[in-house]
């Protein structure tokens, strides 16, 4: 799930793992978790660390199917969203930097 969190006045985006509700600090710790056998239309899609947490929900939602690693899934996100060039990464990630030190 995705959260925003105000601290200091300033609002920093967060992904957060559906099952424990703790901010992923570790994209490479994580899975977006959707359901397979999907032909057209929109999903809706869990994040969960890896591990304990993704188990649960699988096992919550029976056969959910899919997984795809958090570090893939925000590259595609990222490409969908339109921020594609290393100068658009750059520019995006100046104004991040500028909250996680909060
Ligand atoms: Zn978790």
């Amino acid at each position: 799930m995705f959260k925003i969190i105000a601290r200091k006045g300033f609002y920093c985006p967060r992904i957060c793992c559906t099952n424990c509700g703790e901010p992923i600090v570790d994209a490479s710790n994580a899975v977006v978790i959707y359901p397979k056998d999907v032909d057209e239309g929109d999903v809706l899609f869990y994040v969960a660390h890896k591990g304990g947490c993704d188990r649960t929900l699988t096992e919550m939602g029976g056969d959910a199917g899919g997984t795809t690693e958090l570090t893939t899934a925000l590259a595609w996100m990222l490409q969908n969203a339109g921020i594609k060039t290393p100068e658009d990464v750059d520019r995006a990630f100046t104004i991040a930097d500028m909250t996680t030190s909060l």
